[in-house]
């Protein structure tokens, strides 16, 4: 600070005037910028941070893409300019990351972010930069950086996400009873199977058939059927606890994966699922009851594991139904 003690009035002004004349070029020439960069889709140009008079210095396209006009850009552009115009789930996660950046604690700042445009609609941008000037202690004295407008590319990757969400059920869930599929059940119970022998843990598995459906169908209509299946698999996803697996494994045949679960365990289980089913209201006042088979899970291959609960069901079958066999 020193070599301005002995300067004029006159002389500082002149020294304030070239500094802003200075900015002016330099802002200038990030306008120019534009002539460089269309070959980079979205590329909004460089910016610079001066941190202690928090001065932003950036190319008007980082302002124009939120929608101002030309003559609306502030002359001063303090970091808040664009901070509190952050989408507030990204803010904390946006400051968190220049905060480490100028404690020196990431080679580089880098995130993506929402932010709103004037018109209130938001634009994703993705921003990367670097502190290129520290004072003798270490503090930040000027940070520079590059920032893209990726709304497009953001927004088709949401899109794509969201289709393979869409698909991924389609694939996994039975469409009527929306609990999962056949080949979901295969998939999950292959995988439960690697976790017992890795854990040497425990597992069960419930085949449910609901009793007399076709006498539902053919005395009532498919359409009711249908209600019936929907009404009863929703009613054992209820009875069982979070990781506990529900599928169709056919018509009107459910199976239930219980993991780290021995089928004592899962006889209470299966037992409050029947009873649940056959107390609960249908339409018109069908009483349902289930026969179900457990297996516990003993080293045999999946196949053998499914075909021991399907016996076990048989037997329940056999025994005049509405009851499960272990
Ligand atoms: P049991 O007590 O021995 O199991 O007798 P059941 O009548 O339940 O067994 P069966 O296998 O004879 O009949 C099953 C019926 O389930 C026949 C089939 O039309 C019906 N079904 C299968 N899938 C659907 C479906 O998606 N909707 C409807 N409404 N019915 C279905
Ligand atoms: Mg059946
Ligand atoms: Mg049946």
């Amino acid at each position: 600070m020193d070599k301005y003690n002995d300067l004029s009035k006159e002389n500082l002004i002149d020294k304030i005037r070239e500094l802003e004349d200075l900015i002016d070029a330099l802002k200038e020439e990030k306008n120019q910028e534009e002539l460089l960069i269309f070959p980079w889709v979205g590329n909004l140009g460089h910016w610079y941070w001066d941190v202690k008079s928090n001065n932003v210095i950036c190319n008007d396209q980082k302002i124009l893409a939120l929608k101002y006009r030309k003559d609306e850009i502030p002359r001063k552009i303090g970091f808040q300019f664009f901070t509190e115009k952050l989408h507030p789930e990204d803010y904390e996660r946006v400051m968190e990351n220049m905060r480490r950046h100028l404690y020196g604690h990431t080679p580089v700042y880098e995130v993506v972010y929402r932010i709103q445009a004037k018109d209130g609609s938001w634009k994703w941008y993705y921003d990367r930069g670097k502190v290129t000037k520290r004072n003798e202690d270490g503090k930040p004295l000027l940070v520079a950086g590059i920032v893209f407008d990726i709304t497009v590319e953001k927004e088709m990757q949401l899109l794509i996400e969201e289709k393979n969400k869409e698909l991924l059920e389609i694939v996994n869930i039975d469409y009527l009873t929306k609990v999962f599929n056949r080949k979901a059940l295969y998939e999950k119970l292959k995988y439960e199977v690697v976790r017992v022998m890795r854990n040497n843990e425990c597992l069960s598995v419930l085949m449910l058939d609901i009793d007399h459906f076709k006498a539902i169908n053919d005395m009532h209509g498919h359409l009711v059927g249908d209600v019936v299946l929907k009404q009863v698999a929703q009613i054992i996803k209820k009875s069982v606890r979070e990781v506990d697996i529900v599928g169709r494994y056919g018509g009107e045949e459910f199976l239930v994966i219980f993991p780290k679960s021995n089928s004592k365990q899962c006889f209470t289980i299966a037992e409050r699922i029947r009873k649940s089913i056959q107390e609960s209201e249908f339409p018109d006042g069908i009483v349902v009851t289930l026969s179900g088979g457990l297996k516990e899970y003993n080293q045999e291959s999946i196949d053998k594991l499914i075909d021991e609960a399907d016996k076990s069901l048989y037997q329940a079958k056999y025994k005049g139904r509405n009851q499960i066999v272990f």
